[in-house]
């Protein structure tokens, strides 16, 4: 193979002055993460880029095919070197184009001497190589404006770097750069790809999940995990809290009145969420909810449902179209299993006309005859958690009993 290396260019972290340390070491993790597969990497992380070594095929591979899902690379290129001498530069060059010999292209030379010991100047280097690729490659032709390949030379102290492609990654922030917060997921379509698009900034989470047995079913609670799982291929292993909420839910649908259902629900919901979060320290508190979507997304379902809390609640959907969101749901691989279907606990104790409009003195009214501080706390205490992916599980375990 005559690719030696991955080369990186960062995302908008470059920016990000003092903090880019942290970045990059975060981006140096996650890569490791992502790739246990095809370990060990050799990485090495410079101030504006970042290397990564290809020691098999196998390795090229893996990397071509899912660095472009990892956040925090803007975009990078496979990289072939050799010793900075003319001929072995023409050599190299000559097999990186011999792999578009079935194709008519078009193609350019462009060279960048960061070595200025080395004897000839940019230009002619440019020239040299493009006159010798025309000669032995038929198919080619230059263009100097808009080409199909760029031939990029890099002449650098220690070697000559060559490559031909610059693949353009997912962009954002390296997952774990910007704190941790916490996502209400479902099993529906929303909240998975709210939970993308956080990571996207550079948020890790840990999710929660309200479960109602026996109302809602093993397979549903099944499915929250395949969700999350789905989502630790962008970087990072995922905790998963699974609340019992039969208890609560009962006790909500015989304290409040049938219209007010859905507002106190998602109120208690959003009060246990907020004490998982603050057990796991974490900052704020992450939601699929898009406005104008549902009865519980108007401006004043929000408002009352935020009343319980002062965390700031993040809704990246908010001024998203459904539409919109399958979309981004299916490029992520998440939409088959969210329309699987299962049901969830709100559709269960879903009335028929809930309030779009609730007014917080009606629903604190209603709310303040009955003590849900207990439930809540018992709630959060019987949770259960996993952490996906599953097979850490059984890693995590061995590794205690060695
Ligand atoms: P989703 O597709 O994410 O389920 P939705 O359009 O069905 O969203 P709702 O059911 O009103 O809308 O839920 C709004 C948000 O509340 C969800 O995006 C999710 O963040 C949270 N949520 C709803 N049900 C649950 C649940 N059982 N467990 C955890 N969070 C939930
Ligand atoms: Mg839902």
């Amino acid at each position: 193979m005559i690719w030696k290396e991955i080369y990186i260019r960062y995302g908008e972290l470059t920016t990000k002055g003092r903090n880019r340390k942290d970045f990059i070491h975060r981006l140096k993790n996650n890569i490791k993460y992502i790739f246990s597969d095809i370990a060990p990497l050799t990485i090495r992380a410079e101030r504006d880029r970042m290397h990564i070594q290809l020691d098999n095929e196998r390795q090229y591979e893996v990397l071509m095919e899912k660095l472009p899902q990892v956040f925090g690379i803007q975009s990078f290129s496979p990289v072939a070197m050799c010793e900075k001498d003319m001929d072995s530069i023409q050599q190299l060059a000559n097999q990186i184009m011999e792999q578009y010999k079935d194709q008519e292209i078009t193609f350019k030379v462009e060279v960048h001497r960061s070595d200025k010991s080395f004897p000839l100047q940019s230009h002619d280097i440019q020239r040299a190589v493009g006159g010798f690729l025309l000669a032995h490659n038929p198919n080619l032709t230059v263009n100097v404006k808009k080409p199909d390949v760029e031939l990029r030379i890099e002449i650098r102290k220690e070697a000559a770097y060559l490559m031909a492609q610059v693949i353009y990654g997912a962009g954002g922030m390296p997952v774990g750069s910007n704190g941790k917060s916490l996502l209400m997921l479902s099993g529906g379509i929303d909240s998975p790809v709210a939970g993308y698009l956080m990571m996207k900034r550079g948020v890790r989470f840990d999710a929660i999940h309200f479960f109602s047995p026996p109302y809602t079913s093993e397979q549903s609670l099944q499915k929250v995990k395949d969700l999350a799982n789905e989502l630790t291929k962008f970087g990072s292993s995922i905790r998963l809290h699974v609340i019992p909420f039969t208890e609560l839910q009962v006790l909500i649908k015989d304290s409040v009145p049938e219209n007010m259902l859905m507002t106190t629900t998602r109120r208690m919901m959003m009060k246990v969420a907020d004490r998982v979060r603050e057990e796991i320290d974490a900052l704020g508190i992450i939601t699929g909810e898009s406005l104008g979507q549902v009865a519980s997304q108007t401006l004043e379902s929000l408002t009352a449902i935020n009343e319980v809390t002062n965390t700031p609640v993040l809704r990246p959907l908010i001024s998203f179209d459904k539409l919109e969101i399958i979309d981004i749901a299916q490029k992520i691989g998440t939409y088959e299993t969210s329309i699987k279907p299962y049901e969830d606990c709100c559709t269960i104790f879903t009335p028929a006309n809930p309030k779009t409009k609730p007014k917080i003195e009606k629903v604190t009214y209603f709310e303040s005859h009955v003590d849900f501080d207990e439930y809540i706390e018992r709630a959060v205490k019987n949770r259960e958690v996993y952490t996906l992916p599953e097979k850490n599980i059984k890693e995590d375990k061995f590794k205690d009993l060695l």
